[in-house]
């Protein structure tokens, strides 16, 4: 296969997660995955370009954090997360920044921007380049991952060399092993890209 999209990304002050940045040659826009600092992910690696959306591998907040940010430079971005992750954009407590003092409180601005994606759903993320949607619940009720050409975007639900955590509120532990074991599988000849820099 001839990879089309190029992917890099910042590693966020909060928690060491990081923000993917989603660009082709040919095109003005970029997609993210997971939204931290984003402001610098763009700085550094997507000046003047245009943020069509963000690809959520979950909605814990250092995932989140960057979110209304975005909302304000591209407020036509689309926000993909699943329906669990859906309600947690709106509720400080399930998305977790209520308990974390080094963000926020969050609840998003424009939740009608939020798209709800499920097991094998396909975004068209640029001409001919596609993030196909796994489902890996477990570390938390909304976790999707994400493949896109030969790169894997697993988020907390496959770390290579970290244990999942499974100890939030909205984790399920047997969910959590059943998913990783997929997630292993998956990868096998791609490229995993986790959701921090460890
Ligand atoms: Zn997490």
């Amino acid at each position: 296969m001839q990879c089309m999209v190029r992917v890099e990304y910042i590693t966020n002050q909060f928690f060491n997660s990081r923000t993917y940045v989603l660009s082709t040659k040919s095109s003005d826009e970029v997609w993210l995955v997971d939204c931290g600092d984003v402001e610098q992910a763009l700085d550094v690696l997507a000046k003047g370009k245009q943020v069509k959306g963000v690809l959520l591998t979950h909605t814990h907040a250092d995932h989140i954090y960057g979110i209304n940010r975005l909302l304000e430079l591209f407020p036509e971005a689309t926000v993909y997360t699943n329906s669990f992750g859906q309600g947690a954009l709106d509720d400080s407590r399930l998305n977790i920044t209520r308990y974390h003092n080094e963000v926020p409180d969050l609840v998003i601005t424009k939740r009608e921007n939020v798209r709800v994606l499920a097991e094998g759903d396909k975004v068209a993320l640029f001409d001919g380049v596609l993030a196909e949607v796994f489902s890996t619940v477990g570390h938390d009720a909304s976790c999707l991952t994400y493949q896109v050409e030969s790169y894997l975007f697993t988020g907390d639900s496959y770390i290579p060399g970290v244990p999942v955590v499974a100890r939030f509120p909205k984790s399920n532990k047997k969910q959590a092993a059943t998913s990783e074991a997929r997630i292993q599988t998956l990868a096998e000849n791609l490229t995993v890209c986790p959701g921090h820099t460890i």
